[in-house]
This record gives C-alpha cells, structure tokens and sequence, in this order.
C-alpha cells in the first residue's frame, strides 16, 4: 500500500510503498477514507534528534477516518463496511482515567509504549491503517469521513479546552481565540454553539481573520500588542473570562496573561514554546492556566453530534496522497484555510 512517512530527521515527508499491516489478534484494520494534517506533525517533524522520541520510519496522520475492512482474531463490536473515525489519544485501557474515557489523560500510556496513531504508531496517512482496538473507533453514521475526519482532533481538542472552562464562560463573558487556524476556526464555532460568550479571535493573517468572522467571531484582531487595549476596550476594562491560545508562543502567551480576567482562565492549547509564569503578581487574582492535551472519547462523540446538528463544521482542503508534503509546505507556511484532509 501506499503511505506517507517521515522518514529522516530535518527532512520532508515522504510518499513510499509500504507492506499492507494485517490485523493482529483485537486489532482493526481500516481502509482509510481521509486523514488530516496537524500543525503537530510539522512540529514533531521540526524536532533534532535528540528530541525527537516518534520511532522512524513513521506514518504520519493522528486524524484518521476509515471503512472497517478487515477484523482481527476476537474481534466483536464492529463489522466490515461500518464507517468510523478514530479516536486518537489512545491509553492503556484499564485504569481510572481510561475508564472515565479520557484516555488523553492515562498516567501509564508512554510506559507501555501505547502511542497515538501517526505520533508513535503507524498513522492515517495511508491505504489501510491498524487500529489497536475497538475502542478507539467511533461510528460515523452518515457524516461524510472527509468533512469529520478533523474534528477528531481539530475539533475534540477545542471542544475540551472550552468544555473545561464552561463554568467562566456564563452568558455576557467573553473568550479570546488566539490562532485561527485549523484548531481555531473551529474553537470559534464551538464556543458560539455552545456557550454565551462573545468570541474575539486573533490572528496574524487576514485570511485567517476574515475566515474568522466567516465562521462566527464576534470580533477579529490583529494578534499583537495592541490587542491588549483592544480587548480591555472590548470588555469595559474587565479582560476576558477565558483565553484560548492556540498558537502557545512567547508573545501570545504574553498577551494571554495581559487580557485575562480575575478569575477567569488561560488554556494553553498551542504548543509554540512560550511559557506563562503563574503567581501573586503575575496573573490576575483568582486566574488558572491549563494546558489540556487532546480529549476524551465521550468529547469526541459529543463533537461529532454537534456538527451532525449543523453547529459546527470544518473548512478543508483537499489534497491527494501524492500531494501531501505540498499539503505539509501549506501548513508550515501557515496559508491552509480551515484544515487540510488527506484522501487516499
Ligand atoms: P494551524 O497552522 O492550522 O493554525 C495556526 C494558526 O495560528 C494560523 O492561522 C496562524 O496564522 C496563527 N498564528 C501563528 N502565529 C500567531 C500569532 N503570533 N498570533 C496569532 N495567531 C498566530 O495549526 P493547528 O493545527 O490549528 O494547531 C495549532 C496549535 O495547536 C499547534 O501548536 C499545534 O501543535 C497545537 N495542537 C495542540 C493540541 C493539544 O492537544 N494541546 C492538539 C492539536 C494541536
Ligand atoms: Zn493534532
């Protein structure tokens, strides 16, 4: 089969031929029907050698979507030519935090060598991937798998962040997006679906912006320092209850900690390097900051209802197997509008 692999440390990914995996005892294999690109992967593909802990070669793609094509020994539960999206953040499978279906947060995956697809474990990016049990596979009903295949991450990891800062989010607050890109344009969607808040999101491209206000920010700025005066002018001199940075970098974590509200919260969703000090006189009182990571499998079901009830969707790209590092280039260069799906 064919696949995309990250294969030498600096280098692009590429397009190879690879042996199709059988599905070993519990296993699934998928015919895959789209995979997104994340601007994980460009960072994990941006990483030297000494921190770079993803196995090579590796089949990227940690956004999967698939027709089950093939069922391992044992296998019950789901049935060839069912259609699915996969769950990612996959755990261990047995303790409290897996049980509670945040397997996102299980303290022993990375000691048992559990990995994501694409981030460790043969990814998306492929004909046919191997899904290391049925868990991890969520129905799709009739959702079209290259419209939802993002929403598995582009949307549940969002969905978390916002989820877990509900209580700040009442009717009359407001939430900053810092980054309106793949993640972000549908971190704007959720928030207007599911919470009062009025949304101003931040960017640094006016494509990025005007994507923005497409998908229903209140309010769209320029991601730099006269954001701050901007949104204090926005919120009577209050800041906002919730700021979702989703860019994680020196300067919008700066700006995060600048217009945050007493007693509101910051979630670091981004993963740009940039820290947050946290204290007395750094952070407003009564202020937390978060760094969430991925969600949970109950979180991605709950996302994918909602874009089965029209509330949200994701912009996408399309792009075929053979174009996928030109995909990767547009990603890193920061000029894909909405998410880049990959259809094998
Ligand atoms: P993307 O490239 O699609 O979007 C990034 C957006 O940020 C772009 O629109 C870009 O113009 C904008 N941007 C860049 N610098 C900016 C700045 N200084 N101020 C404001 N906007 C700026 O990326 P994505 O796939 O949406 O991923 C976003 C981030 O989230 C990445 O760091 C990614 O690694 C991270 N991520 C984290 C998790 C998690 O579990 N925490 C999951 C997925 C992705
Ligand atoms: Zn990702």
């Amino acid at each position: 089969m064919r696949a995309v692999q990250y294969r030498t440390i600096g280098g692009e990914p590429e397009v190879v031929e690879i042996p199709t995996p059988e599905p070993a005892p519990g296993q699934v294999r998928l015919r895959v029907t789209a995979a997104g690109l994340c601007h994980s992967d460009s960072f994990i593909m941006g990483l030297p050698a000494e921190q770079y802990v993803y196995g090579l070669p590796l089949t990227l793609g940690h956004e999967g979507a698939g027709v089950v094509d093939a069922l391992g020994d044992g296998v019950t539960g789901v049935a060839v030519g069912d259609s699915v999206v996969v769950y990612g953040p996959w755990g261990c499978g047995l303790c409290h935090a897996c049980a509670r279906g945040a397997e996102n947060y299980c303290p022993h995956a990375a000691g048992l060598g559990i990995a994501p697809p694409g981030l460790g474990a043969p990814g998306a990016l492929a004909e046919y991937m191997i899904v290391d049990d049925v868990r991890h596979l969520v129905p799709l009903g009739d959702l079209d798998p290259v419209a939802s295949v993002s929403l598995t991450d582009a949307g549940l990891t969002p969905y978390h962040a916002i989820v877990s800062s509900l209580g700040a989010l009442t009717a009359g607050s407001t939430a900053v997006v810092i980054g309106a890109g793949g993640l972000g344009h549908v971190a704007i969607q959720i928030l207007r679906a599911i919470t009062g808040a009025t949304v101003v999101a931040l960017d640094i491209s006016d494509e990025k912006l005007e994507l923005a206000s497409q998908v229903g920010a209140h309010h769209v700025l320029r991601s730099d320092p006269s954001a701050v005066e901007a949104i204090r002018s926005l919120t009577g001199g209050v800041g906002a209850e919730a700021v979702f940075d989703i860019v994680g970098a020196p300067p919008t974590l700066e700006l995060a900690r600048q217009v945050v509200a007493v007693n509101g919260v910051v979630q670091i969703v981004g993963i740009g390097g940039g820290v947050l000090p946290t204290g007395f006189f750094s952070t407003p009182f009564g202020a937390s900051v978060r760094a969430p990571y991925w969600g949970t499998r109950t979180e991605l079901m709950e996302v994918l209802d909602l874009a089965r009830s029209g509330a949200i969707h994701v912009e996408v790209e399309r792009y075929t197997l053979d174009e996928t590092p030109a995909a990767y280039r547009r990603l890193h260069d920061g000029t894909v509008r909405g998410r880049a799906v990959i259809v094998p």
